[in-house]
This record gives structure tokens, sequence and C-alpha cells, in this order.
């Protein structure tokens, strides 16, 4: 069975690195739209420069600019054929609507955390241009400061600083949330508490999903 999975979650609550575990289990494709921006952003390339604006300060970047990148990379054939597991899309109700005209959703899960330890564990997070993060606390690369899967040098995001996290979370609890309601009617919504290890977090999402442990 094809399954198109949404991922929410504060900043913070580990929703991109459940994400990639949970496209493995499944055979699907893992989309971020963080990461797609951030790489971006690194290579410089019009959208990224454009991107930067917004992301530097933890804005949203203009949902049309957004839709039209989810719209295109979503109707290509590897999602169609395997599924997808989404996350960092929809954060409003415009981009919720766009995506309802893409794809049939199968399931969205939330991962719950609080406001204190979403900002405790941002500050502690280090990211690499690859996509990985890692946390100096209980995720730490095995040499410091240096990416795991691709060896390029770890940073720090704009967005990740005080001021930045602030803005992210009221955008979150203010736009993002009121969409859970309309998932939660349709009788596909999941919460998880998100302040466990990660793979208790993750034996939890796979539990709510009705699928096995791999
Ligand atoms: P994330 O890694 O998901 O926290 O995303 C990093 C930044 O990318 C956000 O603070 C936004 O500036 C931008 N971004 C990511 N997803 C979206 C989205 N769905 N709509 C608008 N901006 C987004």
């Amino acid at each position: 069975m094809i399954r198109n999975i949404l991922i929410f979650g504060a900043q913070g609550s580990g929703k991109g690195t459940q994400a990639e575990l949970l496209a493995q289990t499944c055979g699907s494709m893992n989309i971020s739209i963080g990461n797609i921006f951030r790489q971006e952003v690194y290579k410089k390339t019009p959208l990224g420069i454009e991107a930067k604006k917004f992301t530097d300060e933890g804005k949203l970047v203009p949902d049309d600019v957004v839709n039209e990148i989810v719209a295109s990379r979503l109707k290509q054939k590897d999602i169609q054929e395997h599924g997808v597991v989404l996350e960092g899309y929809p954060r409003n109700i415009v981009q919720a609507d766009a995506l309802e005209k893409i794809i049939s959703l199968t399931d969205v899960v939330v991962i719950d955390i609080s406001d204190d330890e979403a900002v405790n564990r941002i500050s502690k997070r280090l990211t690499c241009v690859c996509g990985k993060t890692y946390n100096t606390d209980y995720n730490a690369s095995h040499v410091a400061g240096i990416c795991d899967e691709c060896g390029a040098l770890l940073f720090i995001r704009d967005d990740d600083k005080p001021d930045a996290i602030k803005h992210r979370l009221e955008t979150y609890h203010k736009e993002t949330e009121p969409l859970f309601l309309m998932y939660e009617k349709k009788g596909i919504l999941h919460r998880v508490n998100g302040e466990q290890k990660i793979n208790e977090v993750y034996k939890a999402i796979l539990k709510a999903l009705n699928m096995e442990t791999p």
C-alpha cells in the first residue's frame, strides 16, 4: 500500500529525523521543504537568494513560492509510485488547501514537544548542508563539528538563533497547529510524545501507523 504521510512538529521536535526513518521503512520519498531551501541558499541560486531573506529571520517563505516548488516535486513519478513522507509543509491553511489538490494523504503524525524543550534542543542543534542535523547532547556527530554522512562542516542555522526561534514557534502555534483539527476530522491524525529518545519516538510513530518495527 502506498502511503503519503505528513509529519508535523514544532522546531526541534525531531520531525526531520523521524521523517527520514519513516521514509526508509516505507520505501517512500522523503521531502523536507526546509532542506530544499537550505540547499538552494547554500548554492546561492535565485530561489535561494530570495528564500534567504525569509529563512534567516525564521519567517515563512511566501506561499506561492513554496506551493509551486512542492507541487512540481510531488507530481514526479517516484512519488506517485512509492509515496512520500513530507515534512515542513503545509504550514498554514493556504498551503494545506494547495496540497489537497495534489495528493491524497493517508496519515498525519504530530510529534508533540513543549516550547521549553524546543528552545532547549534548538540551542544545541548543529546542521549540515546535506540536511542531517545533530544535537550536541544526545545525537552528536562522531567527530565534533563534522557531518558523519558527508564530511562537511556543521553550522548553527541563522534561524536557530534565539529571536528567530521565538518567531518560528509563534508561527507554528498560530498558523500550523490549527490545521490539525482538519486532519483529525478526516480520521488520519496521530499524536505522539516527542519528549522521548529518538528510537522511542519512532516506535510510537510505527505503532500509531499500525506498522511493524523493521
Ligand atoms: P524548517 O527546517 O522546516 O524549520 O524550515 C526552515 C525555514 O524554511 C523556515 O523557517 C521557513 O523560512 C522556510 N520554510 C520551510 N518550510 C516552509 C513552508 N512550508 N512555507 C514557508 N516557508 C517554509
